[in-house]
């Protein structure tokens, strides 16, 4: 089918068939999915990664705004939303992207035909029930084979039904059951643009599945298979099982690369510059990735700050580097091909690799339109076993993770919050439609666990009987509102019931012991100035302490290390100590830094229900938020300050109630010429 046919069966698509510049032809799974109704009903398209599934997405987005309604396009990483958001662009709608704040209704995207947001965005949306949510005409959800990890797609999926909804999936075991349970029309397809070749090494030769070749190389291992791809100049995107494993193949790398091809240019030159600079003072870590992109390689994973990965991404996309090294971070990240795929030893803690994770690595592999095969080979020790699980193996069915009391306790507090339940009835109704219910032929277990989960939601007053037959429930203030926040109602309950005020560092720690917060590792050899630490600051820790030898204890510690780590952010150390001291990585810091403002925010709006809100709290979500002590707040807070120019400022005799009255001289001498004009107009208008 021609995309130009598309016109002749919806004209009204006639207009914006222009705008997918460089496509003529459809793919054969686009052709399929559109000739059944994926345009117009609700439709399940389960294909391998770049197999086109967003010009489907994309056309049926256009017949939907121009039929005056509303498209919702949802994905699992911020990092995708923002690809698919800049693709949406390409189209002539007003297209907004909504990822930040969870606690918001975001009342300006009225205004947009697109919106394109998290899950987590979009249910937290919901519960805030905006005005434009009924206006909603087609909801995609982009890469749904994340729902096992994501219980919401499952919930989501079931409560915008007033929507055609679009379900767009990497190849599952069992598409046609998820199908099914739905009641939608599906296509499912392992058509490649590019063919895909896989194989595995054996000494020096690399056995694919129809012939055996040999390496162009006398290396062993990963190196062998570095020089054979660079000898044949095929870009390398290599995974590996961990980010030291990334860095010292990304090393082992260029050390390759020197002996063999020029990769020095301008372009990378100024790429690695901008990855040193990243931060305020580079860390080991910057300097060390800088040094890597300069000699034409680099490791990505989830320790590098956003801004270093995505110029990574860029060096790697325009080719300017010829291997990067990454941990899985990439596998289900944003769409980048390259010629060769290299999987190293895929295990996680010795189990190996599910084979789904495997296929959508080597779904990575050739550049549509550059290559024409792609080629991905398995590093294992085992090569007969990586030949036959992986290449050879099945991909795993899809389960429903949904009966699990805490992942129902946020999702039922949710169902009363946004309308979608107002009785115990309406829950075991709601339940009976998951795919749980589906494919256990029974909804019994599920709503044995939602029936207790209400019961709790009761005694801790976030639901509330309407009737003195107690069958119709209201969230309660609180209900509402941890709803909204959407954290765990149990996390609100530990919250109410531990707080007394404290220092910075107490609220952090209790934060910390919420499930909300990924708490960093605890090494052995830092045991001993944890407990130091326990025994000087313990009086301040508001949490219930656990005995030592309790289950609990460990986590307890971890999230003192959280709150030491937070701690030393607000009290302006620098990042680097920060990160030698903790052993952390930048990445790491950030997330650390992110997710302690909202939950200290969350805290504060949880507290400020039952307890009445408090400024400490509110100053201490700003103070992580910028990094700074107290006194720095309000001038951290002004655009293009932050915390190392709002410090500089301050020596200079600057403060928030003062800054208007000085001398433009003197802020351009802090902060710059550009920054002080962008200040003033601020201050002009606030
Ligand atoms: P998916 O959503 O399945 O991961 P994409 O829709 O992102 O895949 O497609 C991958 C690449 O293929 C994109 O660069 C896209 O522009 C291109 N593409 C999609 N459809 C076609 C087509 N029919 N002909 C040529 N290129 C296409």
């Amino acid at each position: 089918m021609k995309l130009s046919d598309v016109g002749l069966k919806y004209p009204e698509l006639k207009p914006i068939l222009s705008k997918f510049d460089g496509i003529k032809n459809l793919y054969p799974t686009q052709s399929d999915a559109i000739r059944m109704g994926a345009l117009e009903t609700s439709f399940l398209l389960a294909s391998g990664t770049a197999s086109g599934k967003t010009l489907v997405a994309n056309l049926a987005a256009a017949r939907t705004v121009l039929s005056g309604k509303k498209v919702l396009y949802l994905a699992p990483l911020r990092s995708l939303a923002f690809e698919k958001f800049s693709e949406f662009k390409k189209l002539p709608f007003r297209t907004a992207i909504s990822i930040g704040e969870m606690d918001s209704s975001d009342p300006w995207l009225q205004k947009f035909d697109i919106i394109v947001a998290t899950y987590e965005k979009a249910e937290s949306l919901i519960r805030h029930r905006p005005d434009w949510l009924k206006q909603i005409g087609l909801v995609v959800f982009d890469e749904a084979h994340e729902m096992m990890r994501k219980p919401l797609i499952e919930t989501l999926t079931i409560k915008l039904k007033w929507a055609q909804r679009l379900i767009l999936s990497a190849t599952i075991g069992n598409v046609s059951e998820i199908a099914d349970w739905l009641g939608f029309k599906y296509l499912e397809s392992d058509f490649r643009p590019v063919p895909l070749k896989e194989g595995v090494i054996k000494g020096s030769e690399l056995v694919w599945t129809d012939e055996v070749t040999k390496l162009q190389s006398n290396l062993q291992g990963i190196e062998g298979l570095i020089e054979d791809g660079l000898k044949k100049q095929h870009q390398t995107l290599i995974f590996a099982n961990t980010r030291r494993e990334a860095e010292a193949t990304a090393e082992k790398a260029t050390r390759l690369i020197e002996g063999s091809v020029d990769v020095r240019s301008e372009k990378l030159e100024i790429i690695a510059n901008e990855i040193e600079g990243a931060l305020d003072y580079p860390t080991r870590q910057c300097k060390k990735l800088a040094a890597i992109v300069r000699r034409g390689s680099a490791f990505h994973h989830a320790g590098l700050v956003n801004e270093q990965r995505i110029l990574v991404e860029k060096a790697f996309k325009t080719g300017l580097i010829p291997v990067l090294a990454s941990t899985v971070t990439l596998v289900a990240g944003i769409n980048m091909p390259s010629r060769r795929v290299i999987v190293k030893s895929p295990h996680f803690r010795g189990e190996p690799w599910p084979v789904s994770l495997y296929k959508q690595a080597a779904g990575r592999s050739g550049r549509p339109g550059y290559d024409k095969e792609g080629e991905s080979i398995i590093l294992h020790k085992r090569p007969d076993f990586a030949l036959e699980y992986y290449i050879n193996g099945q991909v795993e069915n899809i389960t429903s993770p949904l009966a699990y009391e805490p992942t129902l306790r946020r999702e039922i507090i949710g169902l009363f919050a946004s309308g979608f339940a107002m009785s115990k009835k309406d829950v075991k109704d709601f339940m009976g439609k998951t795919f749980y219910a589906y494919h256990h032929g029974n909804p019994d277990r599920i709503i044995e666990i939602s029936m207790r989960v209400v019961d709790k939601l009761i005694s801790w007053d976030m639901l509330s009987s309407q009737n003195s037959k107690g069958d119709f429930l209201a969230p309660t203030k609180l209900g509402k509102r941890v709803a909204e926040l959407y954290i765990d109602p149990q996390t609100a309950v530990t919250w109410i019931n531990a707080f007394e005020a404290s220092s910075p560092l107490g609220y952090i720690h209790l934060i910390g012991m919420g499930d909300e917060m990924y708490l960093p590792g605890l090494k052995n050899s830092e045991k001993e100035e944890l407990m130091y630490s326990y025994a000087s600051r313990g009086e301040e820790l508001i949490y219930p302490k656990p005995a030592p030898w309790d289950l609990e204890f460990e986590k307890y510690m971890k999230a003192l290390k959280l709150s030491m780590i937070i701690e030393e952010w607000i009290e302006e150390k620098t990042e680097d100590s920060i990160l030698n001291r903790f052993g952390i990585a930048p990445g790491d810091l950030r997330n650390y830094i992110r997710n302690t403002e909202w939950l200290a925010y969350a805290l504060n709006e949880v507290i400020g229900v039952t307890k009445g809100k408090r400024n400490d709290l509110l100053k201490l979500s700003k103070r992580v938020r910028h990094g700074v002590r107290s006194e720095l707040v309000e001038l951290a807070d002004l655009p293009g300050i932050g915390r190392v120019k709002s410090r500089r400022l301050y020596k200079k005799g600057v403060t928030i109630s003062n800054i208007r009255k000085k001398s433009d001289a003197l802020l351009t001498e802090v902060i710059g010429k550009s920054a002080t004009r962008r200040l003033r107009e601020k201050l002009k208008k606030s």
